[in-house]
């Protein structure tokens, strides 16, 4: 396994697998991996023929007051973890990663300023720009994502076929802890009681997916489910727990009928400890 600081080194490391034939596969993450980063990189092997890895905490998709100072760094048992997944290549970038005077941004207008976007302003315009800073370095031929973060791959969906960067993006399915929690790098920040009570998130949408499965197909209905068993042990505060039209990025509430598949994303707090998770209604990426 090899580790490259600079853009210029893993796209040499990138074209010249490529000029032996062999298909990149890449799997961008911030690092403090967990099962189901792990879970990325076995996809991204089963679907390229060399995977490369990026770990880099990018300090201009968080807000002033979020978590980028604290964020968790585990640099070695990262490396033990991708060697394990059998990664050819680590793309660590280093402090000069943003240029001396960056301005330029890549953005999804709309799409970015709804749900996660909302209450994090800017944070996806810092999402798409590093993400296409990161494809403009390793040049993939396919990248994998987590359904974890589905808005983040749905931007990343729509970026990719605006653009027309030319790879394959696979999106694959939420590696939960066995009692249900979506594993995340920001678990380790919930006390145990807390740890317990987060676990509704998941029954929560678990209910709303019963209720759907059973045919319902009127949105209030479906969430009124999911809402009614998060209020059998309720958060300390909810952002969002709601339908998405993948498509369009619509929230969809009320009397609104899923046509077509549609996300169900939450949000919850739980003292500083903000949790996401969503579930899915039908075959959203196809
Ligand atoms: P991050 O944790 O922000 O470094 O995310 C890197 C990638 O891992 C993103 O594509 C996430 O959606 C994905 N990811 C994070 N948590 C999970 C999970 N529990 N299961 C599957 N993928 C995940």
């Amino acid at each position: 396994m090899e580790i490259f600081r600079t853009q210029s080194q893993i796209r040499e490391w990138s074209r010249s697998r490529k000029r032996q034939g062999r298909k990149v596969g890449f799997v961008p993450t911030m690092g403090a991996l967990h099962a189901g980063h792990a879970s990325l990189l076995v996809r991204a092997a089963e679907v390229s023929d060399d995977v490369a890895l990026s770990i880099y905490v990018n300090p201009t998709q968080f807000g002033p007051n979020e978590d980028f100072a604290k964020y968790p760094r585990t640099w070695e048992s990262d490396l033990a973890t991708a060697e394990k997944a059998g990664v050819k290549a680590v793309f660590a970038p280093g402090e000069g990663f943003y240029p001396e005077g960056y301005r330029t941004e890549v953005v999804v207008p709309g799409w970015n300023s709804v749900l996660e976007g909302e209450i994090r302003p800017g944070h996806f315009d810092g999402v798409t720009s590093v993400v296409t800073k990161l494809f403009l370095s390793v040049e993939p031929d396919c990248a994998v994502f987590g359904q974890k973060d589905a808005q983040q791959a749905l931007l990343i969906r729509r970026m990719v076929r605006d653009l027309d960067f030319g790879l394959k993006l696979v999106v694959a399915p939420t590696v939960r802890e066995s009692d249900g929690l979506a594993m995340s790098s920001r678990n380790r920040y919930l006390s145990d009681s807390d740890r317990r009570r987060a676990l509704v998130l998941s029954r929560a949408l678990n209910a709303s997916v019963a209720s759907w499965e059973s045919g319902e197909r009127v949105a209030g209905r479906i969430l009124s489910k999911g809402l009614s068993e998060l209020s059998a042990d309720a958060p300390d505060s909810v952002d969002y727990f709601t339908l998405l039209d993948p498509d369009s990025l619509a929230v969809l509430d009320g009397d609104a009928q899923l046509a077509k598949p549609a996300i169900i994303v939450t949000a919850a707090r739980y003292g500083a400890t903000r949790l996401i998770d969503n579930a899915v209604l039908g075959d959203v990426w196809a």
